[in-house]
């Protein structure tokens, strides 16, 4: 079971300029950058209370926060569930008949497993499992 929200996925084209924004939004700083090759993005992470937004940008033409920007521009990407036990909500979600996108669970950012469900069987949202440290 989901435990909270654990961050807002947000699609952007520049980095420098998003972080500059929710920085004067949210009166605080970025808690860092990091690039995920295997998704082919940079994220930046800003806390807020227990959750937070993860700025995305892509790093490769290729990659689904590209296709994103190109279809609909900078804004909203996914939705960040925490849950203690990936591979069970994985098993229990796919039981439920819930699909996902690309290999579930996988290596995301920050050390934590993630797992991806298609928007098609989440009521049209992109929703991020994830397991580990925040
Ligand atoms: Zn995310």
């Amino acid at each position: 079971m989901a435990s909270r929200i654990d961050h807002l996925g947000i699609a952007v084209r520049d980095l420098e300029a998003s972080e500059a924004l929710f920085g004067a939004l949210l009166g605080t700083e970025s808690q860092g950058r990091e690039v995920v090759e295997t998704e082919g993005v940079e994220v930046s992470f800003f806390q807020v209370g227990e959750s937070r937004f993860e700025l995305l940008r892509p790093t490769k033409p290729e990659s689904a926060i590209a296709r994103h920007l190109e279809k609909r521009g900078e804004g909203i990407h996914h939705v960040c569930l925490k849950v203690d036990d990936i591979a069970a909500e994985v098993a229990r979600l796919r039981e439920a008949g819930f699909q996902f996108v690309g290999e579930a669970p996988r290596p995301g950012a920050g050390g934590c497993q993630v797992a991806f469900l298609h928007p098609k069987s989440a009521g049209g949202i992109l929703v991020e499992l994830s397991q580990g440290e925040h």
